[in-house]
C-alpha cells in the first residue's frame, strides 16, 4: 500500500480514485444570486386586487445584473441568495417598489404646447424629457378644453406589488456587462 493511502488512527481513508459518472449525472454547484451575477427570471406581477399588471409569459425571461439597482429594490432583496429553479412570491410595498405618488408630478399643459397631430386620449402614455434631461414616461390623466393634465408619476407608484417569480438562470456577468452595469443577451439590455 502506498504511503499516502495508509490510514492514520482517527482518520477515515478516503478513496480518491476517479469514478466514471453516468452521463446524465453532471455535477455543478448551483450559483447563488450575489453581487455581479446575471439573473434571468420569469414573473407575474399582480396588484392588491389580484389583477395581473404584467407578466413575462410569451417573452424572454427578464434578465438583470444583481446588485446594481437594475430592478426595484424589494425584488432585488428577495432574490439575493436564491438559485436557479427557486420559485418565490414577493410582496413589495411602494417604498421598495416604484415609490409613493407625488402630486407635484401632475402638470397642466396647454394643448398648443404639443407639436404635430397628437390625438389626446385618456391614459395615453408618451416619453418626455424633464429639466435634468432625463426621460420620463407621462400619462394623460385629464383632458380639458384647451389643456391636458400629465402625470409623470411611474404608473406603478403608490401600489403594493406582488411578484410570483421563478428563477431560470444564474450566471457570472461578463466583463462587458460589469462595465455597462446591465445584462446583455436575451431578456437583457439591447444596444441599438
Ligand atoms: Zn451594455
Amino acid at each position: 500500500m502506498p504511503q499516502f493511502l495508509m490510514p492514520r488512527p482517527g482518520l477515515m481513508l478516503i478513496d480518491f480514485r476517479p469514478r466514471k459518472l453516468a452521463p446524465h449525472r453532471t455535477w455543478s454547484i448551483p450559483l447563488e444570486i450575489t453581487k455581479d451575477k446575471i439573473v434571468a427570471f420569469n414573473y407575474t406581477l399582480t396588484d392588491p386586487e389580484g389583477q395581473v399588471i404584467d407578466k413575462s409569459e410569451g417573452r424572454a425571461p427578464m434578465a438583470y445584473l444583481h446588485g446594481c439597482g437594475g430592478i426595484i429594490a424589494g425584488l432585488e432583496e428577495a432574490l439575493a441568495g436564491k438559485t436557479a429553479g427557486d420559485e418565490l412570491r414577493v410582496e413589495i410595498p411602494p417604498e421598495k417598489g416604484y415609490g409613493q405618488r407625488n402630486e407635484k408630478l401632475l402638470n397642466r399643459v396647454p394643448k398648443e404646447a404639443f407639436k404635430g397631430d397628437l390625438e389626446f386620449e385618456l391614459g395615453l402614455q408618451f416619453p418626455v424629457q424633464d429639466q435634468d434631461g432625463k426621460q420620463r414616461l407621462v400619462t394623460i390623466v385629464h383632458i380639458e378644453e384647451g389643456s391636458v393634465v400629465l402625470d409623470a408619476n411611474h404608473p406603478l407608484a403608490g401600489i403594493d406589488l406582488t411578484f410570483e417569480v421563478s428563477i431560470v438562470e444564474v450566471r457570472d456577468a461578463t466583463a462587458d456587462e460589469l462595465e455597462h452595469g446591465h445584462s446583455h443577451g436575451e431578456g437583457g439590455h439591447a444596444h441599438g
